[in-house]
């Protein structure tokens, strides 16, 4: 028995499934989950001194690798001054001005935000910003796509994607009908049916919130126009547009998948981002923004509450800060050079053992979709009807190699700008092996 199988029997006892979040649980790939005990740069290594490359990346938040000097440095310096005030803090003001000045430097029609709140999760960034929006609009009903997550919000669980599409879960136990009942749920990429849900129900929907590009059902590309056409659906609608960059902010770009694509389709920009992962490069805090008239309708000067004992807590802002600080040009290109590099060796490998498949990306975030013709996968109904069964095999070569991956197909691979070509070389090499066991994957009957 290895040490990790012991601890996993041990947490087991006292955590529901050994886990605190289910997609780090096994059950989709099978086998037992490595206990990490330390990590650095691109590398994590587990209770049995196994070390592996992480493509994992704490889910995002390693945008800059693990235990960046400078982070590290920050958070230590922070917590000589205590770890919680409940009270303001300077350093709140200057993550919220870093985000407004990253978006607004890539807003080519003006300020495109104006003020961020700060909270501890995803969750609650895309749960206040539904509130907010059907405060804003005095309207009830949300639009949001088959396969997109947006954490574990009641009103956001149905066909998500993440966790509950690796579980094959239609949704979960435990939201009431009422609260579904006020959430429409459109194929993605598909502008006609979002203009079908505003005719069927006039002046009743408050928001649309999508991914900014989907990387929870594995990643799906929008297809060209779909994020401008959501922007212009919305407007006609009198609806809001809130734009979940949670997994994609300040990862695809410095200004998140937004910044790579707004300019080049009119610069148009939502109503309200939502920001998690890289914004705290490992600690627990998140964000939602947009213009002052809709964020003024927060409390304590609006009447949408919302609140947090925690909220901006001095050692995630802290490390927050010093990741954007350190996020620069160099450290973006490095990823999108790493990735595109990454994602030919995948396809070569593949294509070697004649595995069909698509790779699909948005920026430098990617993932690969098995048994899928060259168009890919497009929506959740492609996604489901792809060939994941293949990934298991897949996943369990890449972790005896050495490379420590999503337990999932429905997550993307992360890299980071520590992924030096010693990283790198020890990922391709790892690749033909991992191709031929996907190659003599058979089906589950
Ligand atoms: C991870 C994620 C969330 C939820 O964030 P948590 O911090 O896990 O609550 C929301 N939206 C997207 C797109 C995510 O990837």
């Amino acid at each position: 028995m290895t040490v990790s199988e012991e601890l996993f029997e041990r947490s087991q006892r006292v955590i529901p499934g050994g886990v605190n979040s289910p997609v780090r649980a096994f059950n989709s790939v099978g086998g037992t989950p490595p206990f990490i005990v330390d990590a650095e740069g691109p590398y994590v290594k587990d209770a049995d001194g196994n070390q592996y490359v992480d493509l994992v990346g704490s889910w995002g938040p390693a945008l800059l690798g693990h235990r960046h000097e400078a982070v590290i440095e920050a958070v230590h310096t922070a917590v000589d001054h205590g770890l919680s005030f409940g009270a303001s803090t300077v350093g709140e003001t200057e993550l919220a001005e870093t985000v407004v000045d990253r978006i607004n430097r890539s807003a080519t029609n003006g300020p495109a935000i104006d003020q961020v709140r700060l909270v501890s999760t995803g969750t609650e960034a895309t749960m206040t910003s539904i509130r907010l929006a059907r405060g804003y609009t005095g309207r009830d009903k949300i639009i949001k796509f088959a396969g997109c997550y947006h954490g574990h919000v009641d009103a956001l669980l149905s066909e998500a994607g993440s966790g509950v599409a690796t579980l094959s879960l239609p949704g979960s136990a435990g939201v009431t009908q009422a609260t579904t009942a006020e959430t429409i749920v459109v194929p993605y990429n598909d502008l006609d049916a979002v203009r079908t849900a505003f005719e069927k129900y006039p002046g009743e929907i408050a928001a649309v919130i999508t991914e900014a590009a989907p990387c929870n059902m594995g990643v799906v590309t929008p297809g060209p126009g779909f994020n401008a056409g959501l922007r212009e659906l919305t407007r006609e609608f009198g609806a809001l547009m809130i734009f979940d960059e949670v997994l994609t902010g300040f990862r695809a770009s410095s200004a998140g998948y937004w910044g790579l694509t707004s300019a080049e389709e009119g610069g148009w920009a939502p109503d309200i981002y939502t920001f998690g992962k890289v914004i705290g490069g490992g600690m627990p805090i998140a964000a939602l923004g947009g213009r002052r008239e809709i964020m003024e309708y927060l409390a304590p000067n609006g009447p949408v509450y919302q609140a947090g004992t925690l909220s901006g807590n001095p050692l995630s802002v802290a490390a927050g800060i010093a990741t954007l600080r350190n996020a620069t040009g160099q450290v973006y290109s490095a990823i999108d050079r790493a990735s595109s590099h990454l994602r030919q060796e995948v396809g070569a490998a593949l294509d070697a053992e004649g595995v069909q498949h698509s790779i699909q990306s948005a920026g430098n975030i990617f993932s690969v979709a098995f048994g899928t013709g060259e168009n890919g996968v497009r929506n959740y109904e492609d996604v489901k009807a792809s060939e994941s069964y293949r990934y298991t095999a897949f996943f369990h070569s890449m972790l005896d190699s050495g490379v420590y991956m999503a337990p999932s197909p429905f997550e993307a691979w992360f890299l980071s700008a520590a992924h030096d070509d010693a990283a790198m070389d020890r990922i391709v090499s790892a690749l033909p092996a991992a191709a031929r066991a996907a190659a003599s994957s058979e089906r589950p009957r």
